[in-house]
This record gives structure tokens, sequence and C-alpha cells, in this order.
């Protein structure tokens, strides 16, 4: 198992790239600890699958460094790098059993014949596929295809890391649940570096310790689900992340204060020194009250989901959601927001633009 290192990462499929346009990496500085449980989450088309098939040696990237404990395998084979690698759709052998597909990958390291036996046994019970072992792969099930798929990724414990893309695409929506929950468990007590695609963000905050949120090419967050849920550092993790997504409006300052829509919004904290560009307000709907004072709005639709009511309103010609427990308001009603000054910040080109004082900082200021 290794430390795993990308280092000033880029990547491009044209062999003459014009621009930034033309890179489907544009720069990625990057730690995956020895250990860790990740997901990596973006939308279609943003360089996920790139970026895995860099790690794996699949590809080689236009620039840029891959290091394992800090040894540089940016050209090393996949073989040297010792990955076990699952794709969204099952490789698998067809005219080989699910025995012998599970104990391919240790027959060919040379694993001795009890050990090979003892391994395969036990992934087949953690995947629930025991009863056919002995069973032609061609014969399967695309779900059950893919659990073997997924069970000749896991059956090695000496791989630096194991990366999964986007595995639970073919997988009906009860067993999903069941599967995700399961690579938690053999994380959990195997302790191996595992790398979880997806574009889903229930299934990366289900099944990461940290997620690593790309855009375009870019690594916009890396945190825990709880900060990128608290405090996104970019919009986009705002919109992606939530349901619904964070509430960003186009926001003013004005004598030091900021300001949606003509009113004066509370900020977490300072503004960052030399903020400039497009400025917007982010608040989730989890933190927007209602009010007898605040800024105005309409409301235009209330939806009960259950334990909690969306409301959507309008400020002007801005939408708003707001998440609320209480009593709500009817569709056409006059009500007043309220943001919640210690979740509510403010944006700059996209990018988190205020401080959070720290708690010893502001005792101290107290104090004197
Ligand atoms: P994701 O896995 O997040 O959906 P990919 O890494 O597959 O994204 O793709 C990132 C970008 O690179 C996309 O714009 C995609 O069209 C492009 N791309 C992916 N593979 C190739 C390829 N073999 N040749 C040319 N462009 C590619
Ligand atoms: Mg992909």
């Amino acid at each position: 198992m290794a430390k795993i290192t990308l280092k000033n990462l880029r990547h491009s499929y044209y062999t003459n790239p014009k621009g930034p346009q033309d890179f489907a990496l544009k720069e990625v500085d990057l730690d995956w600890q020895d250990g860790g449980a990740y997901a990596l989450l973006g939308p279609s088309g943003c360089g996920k699958s790139t970026l895995l098939n860099i790690i794996s040696g699949l590809l080689v990237p236009s620039e840029g460094q891959i290091l394992f404990d800090g040894n540089d395998m940016t050209t090393a084979t996949p073989d040297q790098r010792n990955i076990a690698q699952v794709f969204q759709f099952p490789v698998i052998y067809d005219t080989m059993t699910v025995r012998e597909n599970l104990a391919f990958p240790l027959k060919n390291r040379g694993v001795d014949p009890a050990t090979i036996d003892q391994r395969v046994y036990e992934i087949a019970e953690m995947l629930e596929v025991t009863d056919m072992l002995d069973r032609r792969a061609a014969g399967l099930s695309p779900d059950n295809k893919q659990k073997i798929s997924m069970g000749r990724g896991l059956v090695r414990d000496d791989v630096n890391v194991v990366m999964f893309d986007e595995p639970l695409t073919v997988i009906d929506p009860h067993l999903k649940w069941k599967l995700r929950t399961k690579l938690k468990e053999l994380h959990q007590r195997v302790g191996r570096t595992m790398i979880y695609v997806t574009h889903d963000q229930t299934e990366a905050l289900t099944f990461a310790d940290q997620v690593v949120v790309m855009e375009l090419g870019e690594v916009v967050q890396v945190g825990t689900p709880v900060e990128l849920f608290e405090r996104p550092a970019h919009t986009f993790v705002g919109h992606f992340i939530g349901s619904p997504g964070m509430n960003v409006l186009p926001a003013e300052i004005k004598n030091g204060v900021a300001h949606f829509y003509g009113h004066p919004v509370e900020l977490e904290g300072p503004i960052k020194e030399g903020t400039s560009g497009k400025l917007e307000v982010g608040i989730r709907p989890e933190f927007v009250g209602l009010g007898d004072t605040g800024i105005e709005a309409h409301v235009r639709k209330v939806s009960d989901i259950g334990k909690h009511t969306v409301v959507d309103v309008e400020v002007g010609e801005h939408r708003v959601s707001a998440i609320l427990n209480g009593a709500p308001p009817a569709k056409g009603d006059i009500v007043h927001l309220q943001f919640k000054p210690s979740q509510t910040r403010l944006y700059a080109d996209g990018w988190l633009a205020t401080d959070v004082v720290p708690e010893s900082t502001a005792t101290g200021e107290d104090a004197a």
C-alpha cells in the first residue's frame, strides 16, 4: 500500500492542444493518503475516468507526475503499479466459472492454492455469490457479472489501491444500496485505499471519508461530506451537493457590507482581502428561515417532502429555496427571509471569498 501523489497533472487527448478547453484535466495536485476511503465525484465528462486511468497506468498524462510513496511511477506499466480497477461494465472471462474468475488475479500472482480458496470464499460470501461459484460466468445476469467483476477487484490483499469507476451503473437500485454498504464495511475491515468514482452525490457521501469534487477537468474541493455540505469552496459544490442545492444569489458590496437585492446581508466572517469579480451570496436552503422582518419574498411553490417542507420563493426575479420544519406558508403569501449569518458565505467568480473568524481569536478580542 502506498500514498499516491498527483503533481501538476495535465492531460489532453489532442496532440496539439490549443488552449485550456482542449485539456480533459487542467491542473491536478492531489494526495491520496494510504488507507483512505475516497470518492471522486463530478458530472459526466468532468475528467474522472481520465484521472483514474492515469493513476492505473492505462493512460500516460501529457504533463506532470504520479508518485507512489514519493517514487515516480508516471511511466510504469499497470502491472508494475499493483492496482485493482473495476470498470463501469463487467470485465470477466465468460468461459470460466465464477470461482475461476475470482481466483484469476491471485493465481496470476502465484498465490498458493489454499490461500486462493480461502480468499475466493471470503469474497464470494461478502458478495453473496457462494451458490454460483461453480457456474459458468457466461450464463450470469448483468448484475451478477458486475458483482463478480467487483470481486475480482477486491480479491487481492496486496494492491496499492482499489479503484471503482461508476461500478454500480448496471446494478438495480436495491442491490446498489447493499453493495455500497458492503464496500464501506470492507474498507473498514481491510483498511486498503479505495477510490470510488461516481456522479451520484448519495453514493459518494455514503461511501467516502473524503470526497474529491471535480468540474471541467479541475478539482474544486476535497473534504469530508460535512465540510462539502457546510462550507462549499466553490458555488459548483454548493449546487451539486444538497437537495435542493445552495442558493447562489447576486451580491454587491457597499461600504464593506454585502447586499442582495438592496438588502444588507450579514456574512459568516470578513471578506478576503483583494476580493473582486462576480460576487454572489451563498446560503443553503436549510439555513433560510422566515421571520417578521427580513427580505420580502413571494411564495411560488410549497412542496411537502415528508420530514420538512421545501418552499420556493421569489425576491424580484431571483428564486430562493428554504427548507422549513414548522407550519409552512401558502403559495401566494408574502414572507420575510432571514439568512443565518454563520452559514452565509460570499463567493467571487465562484470561489469562496469569506473567512471564518477562528474561535480562539474571537474570544481573545472579546476579552481585550
Ligand atoms: P468522466 O469520466 O468524468 O465522465 P472522462 O474522463 O471520460 O469524464 O472525459 C473527460 C473529457 O475527455 C470529456 O470531454 C471526454 O469527451 C474527453 N475524452 C475522454 N476520453 C477520450 C478519448 N479517448 N479521446 C478523446 N477525448 C476523450
Ligand atoms: Mg467516466
